[in-house]
């Protein structure tokens, strides 16, 4: 442990363009389950697939009874040490940007400027109309949203509201995977942590930087499919391996 600690010094001592790429593992430290694993929210709630959002009311309050659930998880969490290290990077000036599999707005929280994160998922923190694309804030919405009542629409256009999250059967966002796409192939230090990196295209990321000369770290509990690829592997738990290079 204490040689992987010290490599992993030395490589964030010579790199000054740093991408940091994330998945569940850096949420559940902050006392938000894995939507996938066993007991989630998911288990609770059927999917809904975005086509029948649009056709059904029904539907649609099921999306809403589930997000609200959701809500009450994310509204109070608060950043963890993953967060508050790639917080860390960013206030030293050495963080280029950071990926997310996340839609829990955590590193926003943190202090990360929102124009420096690529939410490859969507993000929790917003409400979008599906017809005109004008987004606001969750918070007050959440809190003040009925279920009793028809299912909230769009006051500028009258067009429905969702989540601004990637529901099912919909596709990522092109502007957001160009812009992962740029960060990775243009960094020296890939940062891939609490990601199993099995979810496509999420990790291409970290190929994409480690084939453009970057250094790639991962950190994570389990193994992953890109391990053979990097320069370093930490098989610990993330928040107590990374709180160890915040102010050193
Ligand atoms: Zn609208």
């Amino acid at each position: 442990m204490k040689k992987e600690a010290g490599q992993f010094q030395e490589m964030l001592e010579s790199s000054s363009r740093i991408v940091g790429f994330t998945g569940a593992g850096v949420s559940t430290e902050s006392g938000i389950a894995d939507y996938r694993s066993q007991g989630g929210i998911w288990e609770k709630f059927q999917p809904v697939y975005l086509d029948e959002f649009i056709a059904d009311e029904e539907k649609r309050r099921l999306e809403w009874s589930r997000k609200q659930a959701l809500w009450a998880s994310l509204k109070p969490a608060r950043p963890g040490p993953a967060h508050r290290f790639f917080y860390h990077l960013h206030k030293t000036g050495r963080l280029s940007g950071l990926i997310t599999q996340n839609i829990d707005g955590l590193h926003e929280k943190s202090g990360i400027p929102a124009d420096q994160i690529v939410n490859l998922h969507g993000t929790s923190l917003e409400i979008i109309c599906l017809d005109c694309g004008d987004t606001q804030p969750a918070d007050g919405f959440m809190d003040h949203l009925d279920l009793s009542a028809p299912c909230p629409v769009c006051e500028r256009c009258g067009g429905l509201l969702k989540s601004n999250t990637i529901s099912f059967g919909q596709s990522l966002n092109g502007e957001d995977l160009s812009r992962a796409e740029q960060l990775a192939c243009n960094c020296d230090l890939f940062i891939a942590a609490g990601s199993t990196l099995v979810v496509q295209p999420a990790a291409t990321y970290p190929l994409m930087a480690q084939q453009s000369g970057a250094t790639l770290v991962i950190i994570t509990l389990s193994d992953t499919p890109l391990d053979h690829l990097a320069d370093l592997v930490i098989n610990q738990p993330l928040g107590e391996f990374l709180s160890g290079f915040i102010d050193r």
